[in-house]
């Protein structure tokens, strides 16, 4: 089976990106897979710390290894994770991928933790994917009102830096601040800076990645997977999704779990292969 860096690799070869999904449980897990099997295109499970303390780290793993004994191309990457030890536990917990987030934390100290993390992964497993963050985004995948404190054209990740904490930190992945936004925001989501992330493409060795890309146009990720993003995320989006369908099958008086929990899995569906669609360029 191919690894998650040879999908990579391929995936900047056919100017493509692979979608990164956020679950919280077996049926958010359905809804990605059966999406991704229907296409035939490989896909990431993620799970930020919070999502993976709710559901489990082994029971997710457990999922993902039936799908990968299948030949399933499905990758598990532990999200946003905010400390030095809870990534080291991530790596020894065998995910196939771990995000060291210290985009929060000035440049010297994000570097610092960022250098730790890689040194520590490629000690014990040299192919595990280390992803890297520069640049505030906003946390949480939640509806907002506005464009979160922090974020603002100012502090985009500017190719300078982007090359600096790249070198420094030998990352594999990089998300850089280029517009893009944790959540969905209300009153319209802003404008990708497509430039900005070609400059950055251009100026760094490692693919690049999409954060909060819930809201996004297609037109504008689109713009942005052919400027260098390889990976994209969404989670807010999905979220929505499920609950609408939630709250559909329980609208009725059915009382099996199997059945109003399978509308949530159908509008999740929905969405993960519409996107799925856009990222792989398929029609
Ligand atoms: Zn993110």
């Amino acid at each position: 089976m191919k690894t998650l860096q040879e999908c990579i690799k391929e995936a900047g070869e056919k100017g493509v990106a692979i979608g990164h999904f956020n679950v919280s449980d077996s049926e958010g897990f359905r809804a990605v897979v059966d999406s991704a099997k229907e296409l035939g295109v490989p896909v990431i499970i993620g799970v930020s710390e919070k999502e993976r303390s709710f559901l489990g780290v082994a029971e997710i793993r457990a999922l993902v290894t039936v799908e990968k004994d299948k030949g399933q191309l499905v990758f598990l990457n532990a999200d946003h994770t905010y400390s030095v030890e809870a990534s080291m536990e991530a790596v020894d917990n065998h995910f196939d991928s771990v995000i060291i987030d210290g985009a929060e934390k000035p440049f010297f100290e994000n570097i610092m933790m960022t250098k730790e993390v890689v040194k520590y992964t490629k000690e014990k497993y040299p192919d595990m994917i280390v992803e890297g963050e520069l640049g505030f985004i906003g946390t949480g995948s939640m509806l907002r009102d506005e464009i979160p404190d922090g974020v603002s054209e100012e502090t985009q990740t500017t190719v300078e830096d982007a090359k600096t904490f790249v070198h420094e930190t030998c990352v594999d992945l990089f998300a850089p601040s280029v517009g893009n936004v944790h959540g969905l925001v209300k009153g319209g989501e802003p404008k990708l800076n497509i430039a900005r992330i070609k400059a950055i493409a251009e100026a760094v060795s490692v693919p690049l990645v999409l954060h909060g890309a819930s809201g996004n146009t297609d037109e504008d990720v689109s713009a942005a997977i052919d400027a260098g993003i390889r990976i994209v995320h969404i989670n807010t989006e999905l979220r929505q999704a499920y609950k609408k369908g939630i709250e559909k099958g329980m609208s009725s008086d059915e009382l099996a779990p199997y059945k109003f929990m399978a509308e949530g899995v159908e509008e999740m569906k929905k969405i993960v292969t519409q996107k799925l669609k856009v990222f792989n360029k398929l029609s």
